[in-house]
């Protein structure tokens, strides 16, 4: 079992006197600089020329400048920007300006895991990664919580970048919550296999095939929506809250045996050795290289798939029969609402 530290481990002299450049202000970005600000750490946000989230930074109270100058103001530079840009951004902004005893901060760790950015020797590397979205992040922080964050070190240059990690993830409220030690290796690869094929890839497949099925069998397809979309959120409300057994508890005998009986028929062998090959994908490198050629060459297999999505029954169907349930946009059916009004750029 891991252990989980929490407030009372954590060593907040590490931070204290250190000067922090958050380089991005999107959904991390914004969460991040505004829960330092607050926890009276030095903060100041790198942004692009000409950037809409300048505005808005600075009018949140903090001190906006060029990814280059913060990167050079500062000793501890958190990367807060796509994954795919990084790489660049860090030849060209941060490389440059980083010193001996400077600390590169990542919140998933893609780009260190894949080679994409290697630190010079004498450069702490570590990672910071709430196990949430960035409004949620900077939501529970104000309200006196936090999200559970994992930390990570890729290089321990000054053989204290592990509690500088465990004082940033504190900063950010994580310490309230719980923060775990892992290493950018897991982190990234149970990340990517997690939304390849449990919560992005393999949830929508599952949707929408099941939807097509009984379109395809003459059911309506508004029958067929509540069926196989609408109601994911109920049983996933019940999974999370009280486990696997306490939704089964909760759903009906028939609908508990046709669970117990019929679901290793959808995810079988075939389904197991597929799970296997994406994870070896993933920890060969070949789905990082896909996925940086493609995002490189403008993104054009993501962009059709992506039209493609859109265009299908199940989004047309859904549209209609949301339209009149209101109350579920505005959030008040949800158990937590985790949607915030941050857009961005
Ligand atoms: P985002 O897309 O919300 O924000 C990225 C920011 O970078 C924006 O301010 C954008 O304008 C800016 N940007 C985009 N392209 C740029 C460029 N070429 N040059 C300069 N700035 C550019 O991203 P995010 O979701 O906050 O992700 C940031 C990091 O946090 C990533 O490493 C991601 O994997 C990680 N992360 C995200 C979440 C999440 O829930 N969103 C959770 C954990 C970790
Ligand atoms: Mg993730």
């Amino acid at each position: 079992m891991a252990t989980v530290l929490y407030e009372k481990d954590v060593d907040r002299s590490q931070i204290a006197d250190r000067k922090v450049a958050i380089l991005g202000y999107g959904s991390q970005g914004h969460a991040h600089a505004l829960n330092l600000k607050d926890s009276g750490i030095d903060v100041r946000v790198g942004l692009r020329e000409g950037s809409s989230s300048a505005a808005k930074a600075a009018e949140a109270g903090l001190r906006v400048m060029s990814m280059a100058e913060a990167s050079g103001e500062a000793d501890v530079i958190m990367l807060l920007l796509p994954d795919t840009e990084q790489g660049d951004i860090y030849k060209d902004h941060i490389e440059p300006h980083l010193q001996s005893g400077d600390a590169l901060f990542f919140a998933h760790g893609f780009n260190v895991r894949f080679d994409l950015i290697s630190a010079p020797e004498g450069v702490d590397v570590a990672m910071v990664a709430p196990k949430g979205p960035g409004h949620l992040v900077r939501r529970t922080y104000v309200e006196g919580g936090g999200v559970p964050c994992l930390i990570a070190v890729g290089q321990d240059a000054s053989g204290s970048a592990r509690d500088l990690a465990l004082a940033y993830a504190d900063a950010i409220g994580g310490a309230r919550a719980g923060v775990i030690e892992t290493t950018f290796a897991e982190e990234c690869e149970t990340d990517l296999f997690g939304e390849q094929v449990v919560l992005c890839g393999g949830l929508t497949s599952l949707v929408t095939a099941a939807f097509e099925t009984l379109c395809e069998a003459g059911y309506q397809p508004e029958v067929a929506y509540f069926e196989c979309l609408h109601e994911l959120k109920l049983i996933v409300d019940l999974m999370y809250e009280e486990g696997i057994g306490g939704m089964r508890y909760s759903i009906s005998d028939t609908a508990e045996y046709g669970d117990l009986s019929r679901g290793d028929r959808i995810i079988n062998e075939d389904t197991r050795a597929e799970m296997k090959r994406i994870l070896s994908e993933i920890q060969s490198g070949s789905f990082a290289d896909e996925w940086m050629s493609e995002s490189r060459s403008g993104r054009p297999n993501f962009l059709r798939l992506e039209a493609e999505g859109q265009q299908h029954p199940i989004e047309q169907v859904g549209a209609e029969l949301r339209a009149m349930m209101p109350w579920i946009s505005e959030g008040r059916q949800s158990v937590q609402a985790v949607s915030g009004g941050q857009g961005k750029e």
